[in-house]
């Protein structure tokens, strides 16, 4: 990558992942309210559930005896996680024929560096929606993609068109669309950090531009420095590194 080069950042994350395999895998459940985690007779929780269960409050890390209570004609469905990784290492397989540069952040989530790619006349948008159909014919899941300059508007950007949607963030778009954005969106701001600028009246990334970066540094210690570049729309983390074959079977980003 050449100095000062744009960079084309994709990031792809798989639907309601563990809920979309048993659905797959099983007809009778398509088009149900379902839920993959533990027994609602111990403490198991909600691992992954489907868009319909969500529609009645069922989310991810819940207790599954309350989501039985939120919607009754719940499906539960125990966990099978080797069925998981199989479908996740297909799903990178398919990433790897566009590119080496892929950083994987869970079982079905992954940021693709499609810099300087000469596939598709090298549009990173193009190849997000190569991936997304090999992804759907091939194994019948579907992914959701942001493209973006960099990995952290990429982020945000497959989760604005969720689900089985695709997100573009152009360079020029850029400084229109974080203005807007919401603190709690930008990463490594958590709950308490959410809280905080809150208590201090900033509640978009236009409010915390507003402070100059002695103050957020004061404030926030070195964070302050990313907060100030966040809400600008920078990230100058390096690009992802050529990965190996090996995914890390962290848990799911659900
Ligand atoms: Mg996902």
């Amino acid at each position: 990558m050449s100095e000062g080069q744009q960079r084309k950042i994709i990031h792809i994350d798989c639907d309601s992942f563990f809920a979309s395999v048993e659905m797959r895998d099983d007809p009778s459940l398509r088009g149900r309210p379902v839920a993959v985690g533990g027994s609602p007779d111990g403490r198991g929780v909600v691992a992954t559930c489907s868009y319909e269960a969500r529609r009645f409050g069922v989310r991810s890390a819940m207790p599954m005896a309350q989501a039985l209570r939120l919607c009754p004609e719940l499906v539960v469905v125990r966990t099978r996680m080797d069925k998981y990784k199989e479908a996740s290492e297909a799903v990178h397989s398919i990433f790897r024929r566009f590119t080496d540069r892929i950083e994987p952040l869970s079982l079905d989530e992954a940021f693709l560096d499609v810099t300087g790619s000469v596939l598709f006349n090298g549009s990173a948008t193009r190849i997000a929606e190569a991936i997304r159909r090999a992804v759907r014919e091939e194994l019948g899941l579907t992914v959701s993609a942001g493209v973006a300059p960099n990995k952290f508007l990429a982020k945000i950007a497959s989760d604005w068109r969720k689900p089985d949607g695709l997100f573009v963030l152009k360079p020029d778009e850029v400084d229109a669309f974080v203005r807007r954005l919401p603190v709690e969106k930008l990463f490594g701001v958590g709950p308490r950090t959410a809280e905080k600028l809150h208590r201090l009246g900033l509640r978009s990334c236009e409010d915390l531009r507003a402070l100059d970066l002695p103050t957020l540094t004061e404030r926030f210690g070195v964070f302050g420095q990313r907060l100030f570049d966040l809400a600008r729309g920078k990230d100058e983390r390096p690009r992802a590194a050529p990965s190996g074959p090996q995914v890390p079977l962290r848990r799911a980003h659900l």
